[in-house]
């Protein structure tokens, strides 16, 4: 089990989640429910 992060692309909310080694589950924003979201292995750097 490891840590991912998200980030919606509609709503810019950010979150993060237990994902399984190989996991491509798609997954929805926790907000707004958009799936235009995109994942990362490590802590997005904030928007400027
Ligand atoms: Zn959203």
């Amino acid at each position: 089990m490891a840590i991912a992060y998200f980030r919606c692309m509609m709503c810019g909310h950010e979150w993060e989640d237990e994902v399984e080694r190989g996991d491509d589950v798609e997954r929805t924003c926790t907000k707004c429910r958009s799936n235009s979201i995109r994942q990362f292995k490590s802590k997005p750097e904030p928007k400027e």
